[in-house]
């Protein structure tokens, strides 16, 4: 890990951006101002505005974008396609080619049949809650739709439309050679108008449920099946009368295991554990054609799938529902920030990398969390500590506590992937975040909610959504968040 960690780097911010490069041409806006190092500039003045740019209009975004707004900041939220709302736009739209894990052009990985696998109340951001709208869809589990729509409500009650510059995707960020404190951020609207900018810092929020990882299978190449990753599954039609192996007992794989089973013939569920809450017992209440196996072991030229369990079947399609990686095609670091193994790295708390604090941060890393809440609060942290209302650790501080917790997740015998899970400490990692912002901890009734609806989702897998008795908690939400 050190080897990515370079000498110190003071840190430095300047006033406001100077506009250096459109469509190709260089223009000079002037001499910048005499810099300061952030954290010196604190002391002097408390309630500094730094201009910011935002990668990515999504929850994270627009969340970022909000918080960032609240504390005087000046931004700008470049977004690649015409809407907010991020994966939660579905679009029929597929990657021409269904298991490429190099060129993903489409965004979103929504499948058309998706409800979400939170309550709704659980998953709103905490003061502006998931509330149900009259004439929209108003289940406590609601499909992907009114979440986008819920995201544009947001979006609008905020006022972040007026920050954000559609059809503009981010090309590249990397520091200014002229003052590395600061950095360069190129874009293009329309992929037509280059414009690179200066900023004083840059906060990462474009999502990580794009870019596929695939599972390797000894044989594959020669295996005469169709292959696609669950980013390019939108509805089962395809499928009809197919035999499916589905990869993966993840939220995807279990709901995409369910929506082909409809049309196939039989779905053979793989997955890594064999305790799957997709039970058995309640998939024979259902749909009755899926089964589950362990891990594949082999495939053959002759179109046999073998299973660890000995079990062979000859299918037609494979779908990998085996999860996504971190992708910043953007980011040029120096070689300071990296992903290995699926773990951004060195970062201070899922966010910042010591060595460029706080001017460079990521949103919404953190998975096996609720995320909505969690952006949120990550998102208060990075305003409060750009305007000086949050202090962060010396440098040094946070590289030896970012050490000390990839060292202990290896003693705890955890590959550097899991670093990221944050599964068995969200709410305390969500209340650490709250506090450095002098802010209310999540809520009681969300903690419990959260917990009933894991409890719910194992006992009734195939109904949890229409189907719950965490009555109690569901009024004190409700009363609450009205
Ligand atoms: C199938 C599926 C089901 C899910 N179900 C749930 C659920 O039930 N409940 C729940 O709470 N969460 C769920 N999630 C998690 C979901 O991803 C988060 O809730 C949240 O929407 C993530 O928001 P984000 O802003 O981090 O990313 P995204 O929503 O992916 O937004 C990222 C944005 O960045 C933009 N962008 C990317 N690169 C660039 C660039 N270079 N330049 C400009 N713009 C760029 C993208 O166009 C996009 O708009 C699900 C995710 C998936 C994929």
């Amino acid at each position: 890990m050190m080897a990515l960690i370079p000498k110190k780097i003071p840190l430095q911010s300047s006033t406001l951006p100077s506009l250096l490069l459109i469509n190709h041409k260089f223009i000079h806006c002037g001499q910048r101002p005499p810099r300061k190092s952030l954290i010196a500039m604190a002391h002097d003045e408390p309630n500094k505005a730094c201009k910011v740019a935002v990668i990515g209009a999504g929850a994270a975004g627009l969340v970022a974008a909000r918080e960032l707004n609240r504390e005087g900041h000046q931004i700008v939220l470049f977004e690649q396609t015409d809407h907010v709302a991020g994966t939660w736009v579905y679009d029929q739209e597929t990657d021409p080619l269904e298991l490429d894990t190099a060129h993903t052009a489409v965004h979103s990985s929504m499948y058309l049949s998706l409800r979400t696998n939170l309550p709704r109340e659980v998953m709103g951001f905490m003061d502006y809650p998931f509330k149900v709208v009259e004439g929209r869809d108003c289940r406590r589990f609601p499909g992907h739709k009114e979440v986008a729509l819920y995201l544009q409500d947001f979006a609008a009650e905020f006022g972040l439309l007026r920050f954000i510059r559609f059809k503009t995707q981010v090309e590249y960020v990397g520091r200014d050679p002229k003052n590395e404190n600061q950095w360069i951020v190129r874009s293009n609207a329309q992929k037509r108008d280059v414009v690179e900018e200066v900023y004083d810092a840059v906060v990462v929020c474009n999502g990580h449920y794009t870019q596929p990882r695939v599972a390797e299978i000894p044989g594959i190449d020669k295996w005469p099946g169709k292959q696609i990753h669950s980013h390019n599954y939108r509805v089962p039609d395809p499928f009809q009368g197919q035999v499916v192996i589905v990869i993966g007992n993840a939220a995807s794989g279990e709901d995409i295991s369910k929506d082909v089973s409809s049309v196939a013939k039989a779905v053979h569920l793989s997955a890594r554990s064999s305790t799957s809450e997709f039970n058995m017992r309640e998939q024979h209440a259902g749909p009755g054609n899926i089964s589950l196996h362990p891990m594949i072991e082999y495939a053959c030229e002759d179109g046999a799938v073998r299973f660890q369990d000995g079990c062979s079947i000859i299918a037609d399609t494979i779908i990998h529902c085996t999860g996504y990686s971190y992708h910043f095609p953007f980011l040029e670091t120096e070689g300071i920030v990296s992903v290995n193994d699926n773990c951004v790295e060195p970062l201070y708390q899922h966010v910042f990398p010591p060595v460029l604090a706080p001017s460079l941060s990521f949103v919404g890393l953190p998975w096996k969390a609720i995320p909505f809440p969690l952006c949120e609060l990550q998102s208060r942290w990075i305003a409060k500590t750009l305007s000086r209302k949050a202090h962060l650790p010396s440098e040094h501080d946070m590289i030896e506590a970012v050490r000390n917790f990839y060292v202990q997740n290896e003693a705890a015998g955890q590959p550097k992937y899991y670093i990221h899970d944050i599964g068995h400490c969200q709410f305390e990692y969500d209340d650490w975040l709250a506090d450095q912002c002098g802010c209310a901890h999540v809520e009681d009734w969300r903690r419990n909610i959260y917990v009933a609806n894991g409890k719910n989702k194992v006992s009734r897998p195939l109904t949890y959504r229409d189907e719950w008795e965490d009555h109690y908690w569901l009024e004190i939400a409700l009363k609450d968040m009205s």
